[in-house]
């Protein structure tokens, strides 16, 4: 049988303002347990929540970048369930009135071994709410401690409609989210610390079925390996399940990346059980028209804009440009170099070629503080085109500024003895005597082999210590050779 895989995605995205959502505690990462825990995250008798508008706002923004709709008026709920991390025994989120509703994204897919494609994936909704404490088992024997620093801090929840459908279009969702909302400012997006986490919805039916498949949920994925691995594993256990004559039943999951597995954690509830009504003790959350337009015209440039900017405007083609654009400080770097620089193909090779490889070299360095600056990076680029270096020679300059080396480009160059010889009746004196060593070669670039012009080419650097420029060893051998 064949069979079609459905997936749908929640993602908890937390939101970076300096306090919790409905108090003023500071809502900065770790710490102490409970350094952060304040009165309502405790649920002390009488503390009242108030929601904090910079969470409204990032939301918001969020809504406008996808292209969604932003609520005027959104209402926060109470989701009742039983926890020790949670002492108010709900957590405030939104149920019927989200403050985002629809948008969708397009994801760029690249399959192992087959063509890549654009997907659209259509959003249901975002709503607000606030994080629940964590419960450390076993931090003495046989004892769990709740740590509520985490509790109340700003989440926004982001659903998906159910059209993944595979592993690789989930994780291709997952990253171009992740890339936008820190593109936004709206999140520091730090994996590891858990401010970007998915819930993965997963389903098979068989292939021209319309309805839906019975699903299960694996929560709390926060690395695209594991979101890969735990859809693939999934997917895998379903069919193979209905295959031997079982039936897939609604659950939640966990994915234990030690084994590469999913396994059971609870029956999955309805929403039905968690009774959602009204939190009486907060207001509507309002926005209105003029504050919503006032909040879209402050938005950044979005990725997809300068991904069209970059084709149209930089003649980069949809590869490099969507490379490009794929996180927020990649593309601030190429604009600030090719603000520097006339020949913006290369600036996009320099920063897909050298800038990435020098990272992938350096554990946990940031774009942002790569030791070769934009501005420095131009600066190499400008010797290239001013004939002073070649290619070969800019990329032994970044190497040595990137390994440290603070004396400058232009010292650099001479440091290294990296200058080409510009005096053009050198080069052709060394022309002149490469072509009068080798007349085989001149024989069989005349009788028509361009092999044997490469390799007059190669000789004369090899003359000139590779410090001559490429292009007036060509002009001269082109005008010598007729
Ligand atoms: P819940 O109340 O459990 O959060 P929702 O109806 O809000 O359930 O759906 C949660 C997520 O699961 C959404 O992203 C949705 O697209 C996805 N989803 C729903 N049904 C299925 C299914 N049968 N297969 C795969 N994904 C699904
Ligand atoms: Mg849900």
């Amino acid at each position: 049988m064949q069979w079609e895989v459905v997936i749908g995605l929640e993602t908890h995205v937390q939101l970076s303002t300096h306090s919790k959502i409905f108090s003023g505690a500071d809502n900065s990462f770790g710490g102490e347990p409970n350094a952060h825990a304040c009165a309502i995250d405790m649920a002390l008798p009488g503390a009242l929540p108030v929601i904090n508008r910079g969470a409204v706002i990032r939301a918001a923004q969020f809504g406008l970048a996808i292209g969604a709709k932003v609520a005027e008026r959104s209402v926060f709920d109470r989701k009742n369930y039983f926890y020790p991390d949670l002492p108010k025994g709900y957590q405030i989120s939104q149920f019927e009135l989200p403050i985002v509703l629809g948008g969708e994204l397009s994801c760029l897919v690249t399959p192992k071994g087959k063509d890549p494609y654009v997907k659209v994936v259509q959003l249901t909704r975002a709503h607000l709410e606030e994080d629940a404490g964590k419960s450390n088992h076993g931090i003495r024997p046989g004892e769990t401690g709740v740590d509520l620093n985490r509790a109340g801090t700003p989440l926004i929840e982001i659903v998906t409609e159910p059209v993944m459908h595979s592993a690789d279009e989930a994780v291709a969702y997952a990253k171009t989210l992740h890339a936008l909302v820190v593109w936004l400012g709206i999140t520091e997006g730090n994996l590891q610390n858990g401010n970007f986490r998915c819930d993965v919805n997963v389903s098979v039916r068989p292939k021209g079925e319309t309805k839906l498949g019975t699903r299960c949920e694996i929560k709390n994925v926060n690395s695209f390996k594991f979101l890969q691995a735990a859809i693939e594993y999934e997917v895998e256990r379903q069919i193979e399940l209905i295959e031997d004559g079982g039936t897939v039943v609604q659950q939640t999951r966990l994915y234990d990346p030690d084994h590469d597995e999913t396994r059971p954690m609870r029956s999955k509830e309805d929403s039905m059980d968690y009774r959602y009504f009204p939190d009486p003790d907060l207001l509507p959350c309002v926005l209105t028209k003029q504050e919503i337009e006032e909040l879209r015209k402050g938005l950044p440039e979005l990725p997809r804009e300068m991904f069209e900017r970059l084709q149209k405007e930089d003649g980069l083609s949809a590869y490099d440009a969507g490379i490009l654009t794929s996180s927020r400080g990649v593309a601030r770097y190429y604009d600030s170099l090719a603000h520097l620089v006339k020949d913006k193909k290369a600036a996009a090779n320099w920063v897909m070629g050298e800038v990435n490889a020098a990272l992938n070299q350096t554990e946990g360095l940031s774009i942002e503080d790569a030791p070769v600056t934009p501005e420095t990076l131009a600066q190499i680029m400008n010797r290239v085109s001013d004939g002073t270096i070649n290619l070969k020679g800019a990329k032994k300059v970044f190497a040595a500024v990137w390994a440290g080396d603070q004396s400058g480009v232009d010292a650099l160059i001479g440091k290294l003895g990296l200058k080409q010889i510009s005096d053009t009746g050198a080069v052709e004196a060394m022309v002149d005597e490469v072509l009068a060593k080798n007349a085989p070669m001149v024989e069989q670039y005349k009788s028509g082999k361009q092999k044997a012009f490469n390799a007059l080419v190669g000789q004369v650097m090899k003359a000139a210590r590779g410090k001559a420029s490429p292009a007036l060893v060509n002009q001269l051998l082109h005008k010598k050779l007729g």
